[in-house]
């Protein structure tokens, strides 16, 4: 089975967004382990999940075209 996991990417907290006093928020942008953040503000769990998806995705083309 091919792992979709990609060292050093993880999504922070599996792409779910705390606010400043550790409640759980609705929207924010994604954020990756690496730094990568995302562009826009996302209001859904899973439009982050597949925001790391797209980004690991574009992380692995970028390393395999060198
Ligand atoms: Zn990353």
């Amino acid at each position: 089975m091919k792992s979709n996991r990609l060292a050093g990417h993880t999504l922070r907290n599996e792409g779910r967004v705390y606010d400043l006093r550790g409640q759980r928020a609705c929207c924010g942008p994604a954020f990756c382990s690496c730094g990568a953040q995302s562009d826009d503000v996302m209001h859904t769990v899973s439009a982050r999940q597949r925001w790391h998806r797209e980004h690991k995705a574009a992380v692995k083309a970028a390393s395999a075209s060198r």
